[in-house]
């Protein structure tokens, strides 16, 4: 029920992640889950609360600058393990935050299944970064295989997603919030503005059909075509 990213410039994004997940705890949740980008894609996610993630994450040794995270509200299969986000392909080199409910997920994930992949959750989320994994293997570039991928969907979303070897999160939101936060050398994205407020007070809100890019450059943000937008940088009074 809230999502998380952050393109951060040390070791301090799992943290970060952590931190901004459990300040997201008021949307309610079930489930808890990160995903790293550090060359490979590395996921550890539990049912439970953000303290239970953060003893499974106690025995794990993720790292990296670049990640997103997600506390799911189940809406397509009970409150499992295998059901937590982030969700990934078959390959392990895309991993998937998403809010809200794919309405036409039934459909491609026959669609998908039929083409020979394997699914391991019940959620509607699944089929995001299996149809990643087909424009990659099509040979389309990373960003382009996240639009198209996205331009799949039909309901509501806001997904993050990360993919092996880039140091990027991509962005995505239709009828679900989706803000940016601007920080000094790092940028975030969350649902909603407490995940990143200890960090920073400028903050970009997305709107429908809009598609973000954050990397060590900075951001974009584009219509899900590619078509630039001018977004305005807004400035958080309230304090954290
Ligand atoms: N529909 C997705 C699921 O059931 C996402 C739910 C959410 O917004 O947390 O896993």
């Amino acid at each position: 029920c809230g999502i998380i990213g952050c393109v951060g410039r040390d070791d301090a994004t799992l943290e970060t992640l952590v931190h901004g997940l459990s300040k997201l705890e008021y949307r309610g949740y079930d489930s808890a889950g990160v995903a790293m980008a550090n060359g490979g894609v590395d996921v550890v996610k539990t049912s439970g609360e953000i303290d239970d993630l953060r003893e499974t994450l106690e025995g794990s040794a993720l790292t990296g600058d670049v990640g997103i995270g997600h506390t799911r509200w189940s809406t397509h299969g009970p409150p499992t393990d295998a059901n937590a986000h982030p969700h990934q392909d078959c390959t392990g080199d895309v991993a998937v935050v998403h809010n809200g409910i794919i309405e036409n997920y039934q459909s491609l994930r026959d669609e998908l299944v039929g083409a020979g992949h394997t699914f391991t959750s019940d959620t509607d989320t699944e089929v995001v970064p299996h149809l990643v994994e087909d424009a990659l293997e099509a040979g389309v570039d990373p960003e382009r295989a996240v639009r198209d991928a996205v331009s799949r969907l039909e309901g509501s979303y806001a997904v993050a997603v990360v993919i092996a070897g880039e140091e990027t999160v991509y962005a995505a939101r239709n009828d679900s919030p989706l803000v940016l936060g601007l920080g000094e050398g790092e940028t975030f994205l969350a649902s909603d503005v407490p995940a990143f407020r200890d960090f920073t007070d400028q903050v970009v809100y997305l709107a429908d059909g809009e598609f973000a890019k954050l990397d060590a450059e900075g951001w974009t943000v584009t219509t899900l075509d590619g078509e630039p937008v001018e977004k305005d940088v807004d400035t958080i009074e309230w304090d954290p």
